[in-house]
């Protein structure tokens, strides 16, 4: 009786996930043409290892850690630029961005020694296209040793809720291996859109009229394509995606509401697309999976009449938002946002504004600023419940 009690207690409850260790740095060295990569970790855990191409880049997926290493470590050699994260829940990822294309030619464990911990390292030699499109072949199988493991969202039954809340789901931009860009006051935008979301959905749920949930509630990655997938999932009546932007002219600051277009309204627009569509790129995700379940639905009947909704919803958010926070002139502005594919859930994404600007960051960082914005983005979501789809479904 015991053991089937237990059983079913497993199956049915949440599994949580546990740090199977620590990394407590990373360290890179170079020797003759050799980048070395040092991962001073605490478990036996042997990394998963794969590249990527266009952009070439080396992946190193651990079990979850904790990371206790500084983030001021400088890379060299072979190697542009890295960045970690928590991926997927069970995933810790490192990511090499590489200055040309090169191979891992040595990957192996140290030994604890005297003075030393555990240590795993990584040899990167140069090579030439050829050769490394052959070794992200060759390393694939790789890729799902650790990441196979992906959280899937709660599953949800597809009727309605019977309590008449309308559903709401939230997506902080960005999360764990992805932070977002760095804004002036050196705090991420993974960490500003999570507060920012949290704010709207303690506001939302003051008011007892809804149902909300985040795409994310603690510093992790999701797929551009996952993130509108869970608000499917929930059978959501809108999704917000969260963002704060960033420009190299630190005077430009306001916010702006963008909804789908495969045409960008301007120049602006287009780049913060491609900026905001490289998340996966940046993650170290497969690109080569075409996962394309919404490619020729903007045709789509239900399509255009989630486009309506959505463009609605953002007439009424960038006026909302315009009464308590700075908004760009024209607002309301259309990109090739993949976030905003989901064919039947009305979607806007959300730039409360620029990080980049001193007075922009210190308002999305304070108390004060994430309620304003919150309670800009309450007002909205009740208008367009009240005006917009009680007249018009
Ligand atoms: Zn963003």
């Amino acid at each position: 009786m015991l053991a089937l009690c237990c059983i079913a207690l497993v199956m049915t409850a949440p599994v949580p996930v546990y740090a199977s260790g620590d990394v407590s740095g990373v360290r890179f060295g170079q020797n003759g043409d050799t980048t070395r990569f040092v991962i001073e970790l605490s478990g036996d855990t042997k990394p998963a290892i794969f590249l990527l191409a266009d952009p070439y880049r080396i992946v190193i997926d651990l079990p979850e850690v904790n990371w206790r290493g500084g983030d001021a470590v400088r890379s060299t050699g072979l190697v542009e630029g890295y960045r970690h994260g928590l991926f997927t829940g069970g995933t810790y990822r490192i990511v090499l961005d590489l200055k040309s294309p090169a191979i891992v030619s040595n990957a192996f464990s140290l030994p604890a020694t005297s003075g030393k911990g555990k240590r795993y390292v990584v040899d990167i030699k140069p090579s030439n296209r050829t050769e490394f499109i052959a070794a992200v072949a060759s390393s694939k199988p790789q890729r799902s040793r650790y990441a196979a493991k992906v959280e899937k969202g709660p599953a949800v039954s597809n009727s309605r809720r019977k309590d008449g809340k309308h559903i709401i789901v939230l997506d902080p931009g960005h999360g764990g291996i992805d932070p977002g860009n760095l804004g002036a006051i050196g705090v991420h935008e993974k960490v500003i859109t999570l507060k920012i979301a949290r704010a709207i959905r303690d506001e939302l749920n003051k008011s007892g009229r809804y149902e909300v949930h985040l795409t994310r509630d603690r510093d992790i990655f999701h797929k551009v394509r996952e993130r509108f997938r869970i608000a499917r999932r929930h059978n959501a009546d809108l999704f917000i995606s969260i963002h704060a932007d960033s420009i190299n002219n630190p005077r430009v600051k306001g916010g702006s509401v963008y909804n789908l277009s495969e045409t960008a309204s301007d120049k602006e627009a287009e780049r913060l697309a491609a900026r905001e569509n490289k998340s996966d790129v940046l993650a170290g995700v497969n690109l080569d999976v075409v996962e394309d379940e919404v490619s020729g639905i903007l045709i789509d009947l239900a399509q255009r009449e989630t486009m309506n909704y959505s463009a609605q919803f953002a007439e009424l958010l960038v006026a909302e938002m315009g009464g308590s926070v700075p908004m760009l002139d024209r607002a309301h502005r259309y990109a090739n946002l993949g976030v905003l594919k989901a064919p039947d859930v009305p979607s806007v994404l959300l730039e409360v504004g620029y990080l980049t600007n001193l007075t922009n960051a210190r308002f999305f960082n304070s108390k004060k600023g994430q309620a304003l914005i919150a309670q800009s983005t309450r007002r909205a979501i009740d208008q367009y419940f009240s005006k917009i789809v009680g007249q018009g479904r």
